[in-house]
């Protein structure tokens, strides 16, 4: 299969759908598989919802998904040019072609007069389509209205009652009835092409072997099948894509704001390319062995169409996540305090640009909590315990009740104060490594008698707030001995405080009694 030539043609209507990416690196892995030629086409030609930038974007964030094409806007090639707006002369002779032959007619009704009968056809209840007023036009007719610059589409002549049947690579046998269409508009009045004309056209031109697209273009391939055969060409295979539906198993809406589905806010997440592209791979594709995590290039060694899935492909979230973090896991934690570095920043703890001190300690932070996350942006919980105020670190109301009551008994604020003590035993604010804590952590059971989980939760909980987290001693000397001795003694305040209140409550109950 040498002669294989695949496309990606978006509209530029927005940012990076994840349904896009799907289809652009099946294509990409198809064309590299077989050693074929990967072309990205812009189909720029509905001005309506054209959306200024949309096309540099969409090409960067195949880009970053680390995609390359062989021929484009950008790199050129020799079909081009590949932009479907630089094309209006080809499709303009193509036209001129078809009418000539009669295979096409030109339409002069007006917006209005079909919307109208549209609307009568659905108020009976009838699925609207055009009515073939131009196309019973006599030939006479249509040359003097043409002559006098009558505004006017063109439609092609849709065959009355023809069955057209194409085997899908995905799907198999698709069949569709020529009725069931009318005689739809090739060439707009304003003189752009649709989508089924254009789309035909520059596939024809530019050799295109394989349509591997999304599934919500099934309903247009009878249309466009009918346009090659009017041509007398002959028509790619065509593969279509499953749905992608949400993780309610619905379709998916590119208005739903819960759910991120545009490329751009993975990669604002701080999701890996490569963990994106493995998870986009395995929408609605599998692999025949029983493993999910891929490279690009073992992707494009596995991949074939025989694989795609006729049944919808549910976009898991919780997946992705794993997958991020299994890839997270071959990058430094300076590589992941660089994906994290925007979220600190958003969240007030870091400068745009950290001094040498300020990043080596982010790194150390983020060295320690890597494990958690699942995202860059996960930094936010995962880290809270190192650059929250600390007045902001323990709220003994809101702890789980096991870790209160261990925190309201007496030993542990015997533990506290002995900790206290301890270090300023030691002497000096310095540094803390993670021996000086073991060290301190020895001091205080030899005071207090305290040991394991009564000797470390009350300094964990007090000094994060939290009653899990990672290793106690690391934590420890990156908060750094002031840090961790000013929270131990604003809890044995609150600790103080919230006993003296229960008190109270407990006074007036009596009193009430
Ligand atoms: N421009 C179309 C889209 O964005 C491409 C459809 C096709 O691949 O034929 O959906």
């Amino acid at each position: 299969m040498n002669d294989v030539r695949v496309r990606y043609a978006p509209s530029p209507t927005g940012h990076l759908h994840i349904g896009g990416a799907r289809t652009a690196l099946f294509n990409y892995l198809f064309a590299r598989k077989h050693g074929g030629a990967f072309i990205v086409r812009i189909e720029d030609t509905d001005r309506k919802r054209h959306v200024e930038g949309a096309e540099g974007d969409q090409l960067e964030q195949l880009r970053w998904l680390g995609l390359s094409w062989d021929e484009s806007i950008d790199v050129g090639g020799p079909y081009g040019p590949y932009r479907a707006s630089e094309r209006l002369s080809i499709y303009r002779a193509h036209i001129e072609e078809l009418l000539e032959r009669d295979l096409a007619y030109p339409c002069f009704c007006d917006d209005a007069t079909l919307e109208a009968k549209r609307e009568a056809a659905r108020s009976r209840g009838e699925v609207p389509r055009y009515d073939g007023t131009c196309a019973r036009l006599t030939p006479k007719e249509r040359r003097a209205r043409l002559a006098s610059g009558e505004p006017h589409a063109v439609r092609l002549r849709v065959p009355a009652e023809e069955r057209i049947a194409f085997s899908d690579l995905v799907r198999g046998e698709v069949v569709f009835r020529s009725a069931d269409l009318d005689d739809f508009v090739l060439m707009k009045q304003d003189g752009m092409p649709t989508y089924n004309f254009a789309v035909v056209v520059d596939d024809h031109l530019m050799r295109i072997s394989h349509v591997i697209r999304g599934e919500e273009h099934l309903s247009n391939t009878p249309k466009q099948l009918l346009v090659y055969r009017a041509y007398g060409w002959t028509p790619p295979s065509f593969a279509h894509l499953p749905l992608i539906l949400n993780e309610a198993r619905q379709k998916m809406s590119k208005r739903d704001e819960t759910l991120e589905q545009f490329v751009e806010q993975y990669r604002a997440l701080g999701v890996l390319p490569e963990a994106l592209v493995n998870f986009l791979a395995l929408l609605g594709w599998a692999p025949e062995e029983e493993r999910e995590l891929f490279t690009l290039p073992e992707l494009i060694e596995r991949f074939s169409l025989e694989r795609v899935s006729k049944s919808p492909a549910v976009f898991d979230r919780a997946k992705l996540r794993w997958m991020n973090q299994m890839y997270y896991k071959a990058r430094s934690s300076e590589d992941l305090a660089r994906l994290a570095l925007p979220h600190a920043v958003r969240a007030g703890w870091l400068p745009e640009v950290p001094d040498e001190a300020t990043w080596r300690r982010f790194v150390a932070v983020v060295d320690l909590v890597r494990g958690e996350l699942g995202t860059a942006r996960e930094i936010i919980d995962a880290a809270a315990r190192f650059y929250r105020q600390d007045d902001d670190v323990l709220d003994v109301q809101a702890l789980e009740a096991e870790a209160r009551s261990l925190l309201i008994a007496p030993e542990s604020r015997a533990v506290l104060s002995a900790f206290v003590r301890a270090m300023d035993a030691r002497g000096g604010e310095g540094e803390f490594v993670p021996e000086d804590v073991r060290a301190l952590f020895q001091a205080v059971r030899a005071e207090t008698g305290q040991k394991g989980r009564a000797l470390f939760m009350p300094v964990r909980l007090a000094a994060t707030g939290e009653a899990h987290g990672p290793e106690l001693d690391r934590t420890l000397s990156l908060l750094g001995p002031a840090r961790v001795r000013r929270r131990l003694v604003l809890a044995l305040e609150r600790l103080e405080q919230w006993t003296q209140n229960q008190y109270n409550e407990t006074d007036r109950e009596n009193h009430r009694a």
